[in-house]
């Protein structure tokens, strides 16, 4: 137990009553995978912040070294450009897996979720860290349930264009609970909703960075469908405040976490105007194959059970990733012409 073995090296003072130097260690070793992602960067921050050492692997397939140089030099942080496909030897007290092509762009086509999964539980069974997974209200599929409860099974297409994403997350919860049943390590399993905020990527396609890349540019806001769907949407600090509960508590969920408040993409499309550009333009785009019609946590069992909720309205959090975009747009813009 990481506490116990901190305990028990803090008490080894010998007669001066100090700790030798080197041996006291604060705070957990944790390993963040694509910890240089949107999400994943926010919660090493967290992570960091608090005194713990944290190692993060990513491939940069769609995170970036920028997400964490402020870290660089830090001795309590390391940064190894790893494929989580493949198995890597490490010694650590917690696992947040986060590492997944996250957007519907880059998704496809990758194994991430089962293989990348496996290799990390094994990692946890081999050292015997507490493992965390970040699965997805996509599980739900297109929900016939409203609002999704954590113990409805979903409405998954198994062969559709998004399966690969849905049911790889499905199949990377179900091996989270083989392995906790089967091998007896610490699990949590976290189902994310929509989340927005500073340092999403710009282009991967997601509608909160299309709309808000979209308005910044001058270019029209493609709405997909009619836009009468719904998503919630959850600004980045509250998941990682649920993230970080989760795993330090004593339950494995599934928990949703998410913000119950629920937007048609017009609804958004108007708030990103509010927030921009009042004349930002739409335009109809046609929508995706098999794209769920409505989502909505409830988030009753979080509440409940891990005293979370999320505090950060969209009208709130937007602008907070809209000051972000546009220095990334801009500023990038400027160095190119410079
Ligand atoms: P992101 O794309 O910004 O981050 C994913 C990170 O994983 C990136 O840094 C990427 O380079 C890395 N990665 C991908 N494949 C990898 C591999 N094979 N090996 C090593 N690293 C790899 O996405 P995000 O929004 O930060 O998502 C983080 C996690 O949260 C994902 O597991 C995602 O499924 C989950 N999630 C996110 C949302 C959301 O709205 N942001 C919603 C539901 C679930
Ligand atoms: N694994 C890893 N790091 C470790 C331990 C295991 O990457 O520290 C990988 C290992 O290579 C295997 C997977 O995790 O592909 C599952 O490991 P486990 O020991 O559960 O299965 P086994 O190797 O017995 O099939
Ligand atoms: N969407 C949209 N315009 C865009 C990108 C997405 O209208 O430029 C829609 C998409 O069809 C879906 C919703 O926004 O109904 C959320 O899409 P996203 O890819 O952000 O997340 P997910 O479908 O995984 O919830």
């Amino acid at each position: 137990d990481p506490i116990t073995r901190r305990v028990l090296i803090e008490e080894m003072p010998g007669a001066t009553g100090k700790v030798p130097q080197g041996l006291k260690r604060k705070g957990n070793r944790i390993l963040v995978t694509g910890g240089a992602g949107f999400v994943g960067s926010h919660l090493v921050d967290r992570l960091i912040g608090r005194g713990d050492s944290v190692i993060v692997i990513d491939n940069f397939f769609t995170g970036r070294k920028e997400n964490l140089m402020h870290h660089f030099g830090n001795h309590r942080f390391e940064l190894i450009r790893h494929d989580v496909v493949e198995p890597i030897l490490l010694e650590v007290d917690q696992i947040y897996h986060l590492a997944c092509p996250a957007s519907p762009v880059h998704y496809k086509f990758n194994p991430t979720n089962v293989a990348g999964t496996l290799n990390m539980l094994g990692l946890a069974k081999r050292v015997g860290a507490r493992f965390l997974l970040t699965s997805t209200s996509e599980v739900y599929g297109d929900p016939l349930q409203h609002p999704q409860v954590e113990t409805y099974w979903g409405n998954v297409n198994p062969i559709g264009v998004r399966s690969c994403y849905d049911e790889g997350k499905r199949v990377a919860e179900t091996l989270t609970m083989d392995y906790h049943r089967g091998a007896g390590i610490e699990v949590r399993i976290a189902r994310i909703f929509n989340t927005y905020g500073p340092r999403m990527c710009i282009d991967d396609g997601r509608v909160v960075s299309n709309f808000v890349a979209q308005a910044l540019r001058k270019e029209p806001m493609t709405v997909y469908g009619d836009g009468k769907q719904t998503r919630s949407f959850q600004y980045v600090s509250d998941l990682v405040e649920g993230l970080v509960r989760l795993m330090e508590s004593e339950h494995i969920g599934p928990f949703n976490l998410g913000n119950p408040g629920e937007f048609t993409m017009l609804q958004l499309a108007e708030v990103v105007q509010e927030t921009i550009d009042p004349k930002a333009r739409i335009e109809f785009k046609p929508n995706t194959e098999d794209d769920p019609h409505m989502r909505k946590p409830d988030i009753t069992k979080a509440k409940e059970q891990l005293g979370w909720e999320p505090t950060v309205s969209l009208r709130k959090g937007l602008p907070m990733m809209v000051s972000d975009f546009r220095q990334r747009i801009f500023g990038e813009q400027k160095a190119f012409s410079a």
